[in-house]
């Protein structure tokens, strides 16, 4: 079959690799019919994950048709079209059983290097490194799910391809984001309107917040969060993002900052430091942390900052301090992907969300290299990508 693979930082091509075939009873095999970029991507391909190899097939967001099944596999039959889960669970450990699926004990083969990293393994993820279980991605005409029963959720009749995709990761992550820290009242922020920020946006809404405030520097971005999600918007690139939301917020700062960029921001050059010496020691290192130090700084005291943006490394300079005394509350993770997609495809078919718009451009999968160029440029209107293996 044909696959996007991964062949060192911003090197990607498509390639023929072996078709996918059941190693496990619980295995399915899936036709691939969308497969989109997600931020986390860009990750890979911009190289802040170093445990990939060159050919691995990379894509987690997608849905298909079942093709096959293994022979402990229950719910599932040949022709189902369903949407997958990015993150792979057991369904039988202590984390899967408390609906924490993206910590799963069972599903990373490689969780010997995650323990020695992290102190214990957390779930695999399709097309995520090998940290991250070395499984093949979605970005091929086939891909091997694991647990299926657990990671592939039927597509209502009546949903297309194109409506369901973004339940897969975009939609339960941005959710998970609200769902973690929005209390009805509160006033939210949101850094990065990309595919998860938007629907973190929207999430907040349907958990009850007050008002909704977008921070990104592309002003399509920012369009699509006013537009679509209602959010009042700021350019992180004209003002002092600080001083505005103080302004926004009566002097008080939102209740809830929710940081949907991860270690990839881009640093504000409006962004203030309490201290000169950090100021001289951020210099030092690459600053792999502005969104979430300005998350913390903004944030109004005793308030929560939920972190979706994903982080790679293992010491970050993270404001300790500013968070203990600002009695702060953080959420992260991760977003269990099993939790939340059957109640989101729930909501997809009342009409309460629709995560279409995101889909931007639908290419053919030999455009992948340049799809992914696209999409880490922000070219072209781009919000994401899927490709039609
Ligand atoms: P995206 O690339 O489409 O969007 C990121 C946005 O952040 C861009 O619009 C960019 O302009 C903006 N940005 C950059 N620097 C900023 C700054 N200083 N302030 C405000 N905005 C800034 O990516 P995405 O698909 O929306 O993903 C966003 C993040 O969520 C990534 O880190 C991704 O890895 C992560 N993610 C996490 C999970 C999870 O399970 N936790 C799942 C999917 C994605
Ligand atoms: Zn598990």
């Amino acid at each position: 079959m044909k696959a996007l693979c991964w062949n060192g930082t911003r090197k990607l091509n498509v390639e023929r690799v072996s078709d996918p075939s059941i190693l496990n009873p619980k295995d399915a095999i899936i036709r691939v019919a969308l497969s989109s970029v997600c931020g986390s991507d860009l990750h890979l391909v911009n190289g802040f994950i170093p445990t990939m190899k060159a050919g691995d097939i990379i894509g987690h967001e997608f849905n298909g048709e079942v093709v096959e099944v293994g022979s402990e596999v229950k719910k599932l039959k040949k022709g189902d079209r369903v949407v997958v889960g990015s993150v792979i669970g057991c369904g039988e450990c202590y984390h899967c059983t408390h609906d924490e699926w993206s910590l799963c004990d069972n599903s990373n083969p490689n969780a010997v290097y995650q323990e020695k990293l992290f102190g214990y393994p957390t779930a695999a993820i399709y097309g995520y490194s090998h940290l991250f279980g070395g499984y093949a991605g979605s970005h091929a005409e086939y891909i091997r799910v694991a647990y299926a029963d657990n990671g592939c959720f039927k597509i209502p009749d009546g949903i297309s391809w194109e409506q369901s995709l973004f339940a897969s990761d975009a939609l339960p992550t941005g959710y998970m984001a609200a769902d973690m820290a929005v209390k009805p009242g509160d006033i939210v922020a949101v850094w990065g309107a990309g595919g998860v920020g938007l629907m973190a946006m929207k999430s907040a809404w349907l958990k009850g917040a007050a008002r909704v405030i977008a921070i990104d520097r592309f002003d399509y971005r920012l369009a699509y969060a006013k537009q679509e999600c209602k959010a009042e918007i700021i350019n992180y690139s004209e003002v002092n993002v600080l001083e505005e939301l103080k302004e926004l917020t009566g002097g008080r700062g939102p209740d809830v900052c929710i940081d949907a960029v991860g270690m990839e921001a881009r640093s504000s050059n409006k962004l203030e430091y309490a201290y000169d010496k950090v100021k001289q020691n951020l210099r030092l290192q690459p600053d792999r942390a502005a969104v979430l130090r300005q998350a913390v700084m903004a944030c109004r005291k005793g308030g929560t900052v939920s972190v979706v943006g994903v982080y790679s490394s293992l010491v970050d300079s993270f404001p300790m301090g500013i968070l203990m005394n600002k009695a702060l509350t953080i959420k992260s993770g991760q977003m269990h992907a099993q939790k939340y997609i059957p109640h989101l495809l729930d909501l997809l078919q009342k009409g309460e969300l629709d995560p279409e718009f995101l889909l931007t451009h639908k290419w053919p999968l030999d455009a992948g290299a340049e799809g992914y160029k696209m999409f880490n440029d922000k070219a072209d209107g781009c919000m994401r990508v899927a490709f039609n293996p």
